[in-house]
């Protein structure tokens, strides 16, 4: 198969090519080539000719682009990601083009991006790097607050929420509550009492989202769920950016009522992660007014980006790609 790989940046060319020379089948009968660009209206004809499309999270695999690849005789739409939010499932169904997706990928990469978020909020971490290169060695203002004792709330305890809940209710002692459609019985060997998601929120002082983005879970964080959180509570978001009101999140910072924000993902995130616009103006306000605040930290979606989850993805993508062609089906396929 010849397959047309988008969005890639060196990492990914690195643990995808090696994955692709340590595999003789993959070898002898495959082939990736490598695009920086994203998947998009405009780069679609760098899909000419190819059997494989190879995604990623930013990619846009609508109905129209699902129809032209399709038409261009594309087979197989392997994504690198979990998430699957940027795909027309339902598209992708009717036109009978299978998705598959790396279910799994070391859920410890992201649970463990999640809780150095947590403590770099809560223990300052970023402003007292910054004091001490300057050699400033004052502590004022660098008052933090213990996790040991505190109550965490997670929204979505699947594998990365899972994760999450052993570090921070074993490791650190947190008492932990959770809000999930399918409550999970490991969750709650782990001491998680769950509970809805109103009394979730009412009652942490760190709330972190970690379930997926759906049309039921889009602004899930909105002005109501805020006003009925905690004064000052720490809210995390490592999942996808629109599980959040961004502007909503905004107004709670600037009164106090969310004294923490700690973010991997952000709704528009498309237009600015995985690229140096270090010399460019920011065009996006929303983002721009996130970056003025002092107790806000954002991270450009790199919770996934450890050596271990990189080699994940790659030997699942070639898996999956393999048996595909192999077999015509893959058991990572995504249903609509
Ligand atoms: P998962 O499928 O194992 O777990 C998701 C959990 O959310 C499940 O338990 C599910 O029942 C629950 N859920 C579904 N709908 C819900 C709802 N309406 N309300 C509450 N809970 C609901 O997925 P995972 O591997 O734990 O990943 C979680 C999310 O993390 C992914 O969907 C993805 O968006 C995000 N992610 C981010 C990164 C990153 O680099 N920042 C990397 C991987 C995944």
């Amino acid at each position: 198969m010849k397959i047309a790989v988008f969005s890639t940046r060196s990492y990914d060319r690195e643990y995808l090519s090696a994955a692709a020379a340590a595999n003789a089948s993959f070898k002898a009968s495959h082939h990736f080539s490598f695009h920086e660009v994203h998947l998009q209206p405009e780069t679609l004809h760098l899909t000419k000719g190819y059997d494989a499309i190879c995604a990623f999270v930013n990619d846009q695999l609508d109905r129209a682009t699902l129809q032209s690849l399709k038409r261009g005789g594309v087979q197989l739409i392997a994504l690198r990601s979990a998430g699957y939010n940027n795909v027309d499932l339902i598209a992708a169904n009717e036109l009978c083009l299978p998705v598959a997706r790396v279910p799994a990928y070391s859920p410890q990469a992201v649970a463990e991006h999640t809780v150095a978020l947590i403590l770099t909020l809560n223990r300052k971490i970023y402003r007292a790097y910054r004091q001490v290169r300057e050699g400033n060695f004052s502590l004022e203002g660098l008052v933090g607050f213990n996790l040991h004792g505190k109550t965490v709330g997670l929204i979505g305890t699947g594998r990365i929420g899972t994760a999450v809940a052993k570090i921070l209710g074993s490791g650190f002692g947190c008492k932990l509550l959770g809000y999930d459609v399918e409550p999970n019985r490991g969750c709650r060997d782990l001491g998680m009492a769950y509970v809805s998601l109103t009394e979730l929120v009412a009652n942490s002082d760190i709330v972190s989202l970690h379930a997926p983005l759906l049309p039921n879970t889009t602004h899930l964080i909105d002005e109501q769920t805020i006003a009925l959180m905690k004064n000052g509570v720490m809210l995390i978001n490592t999942s996808r950016g629109s599980l959040i009101d961004t502007q909503a999140v905004i107004d709670a910072v600037k009164t106090g009522k969310i004294g923490y924000l700690g973010l991997d993902v952000y709704e528009e995130e498309t237009e600015l992660f995985f690229n140096d616009r270090s010399l460019e103006v920011i065009p996006d306000d929303v983002f721009s007014r996130l970056l003025t605040f002092p107790n806000v930290v954002i991270t450009g979606h790199q919770g996934f980006l450890t050596k271990e989850a990189l080699e994940d993805i790659a030997e699942t993508t070639l898996k999956n790609i393999l048996e595909f062609a192999a077999t015509g089906k893959c058991r990572n396929l995504v249903r609509a």
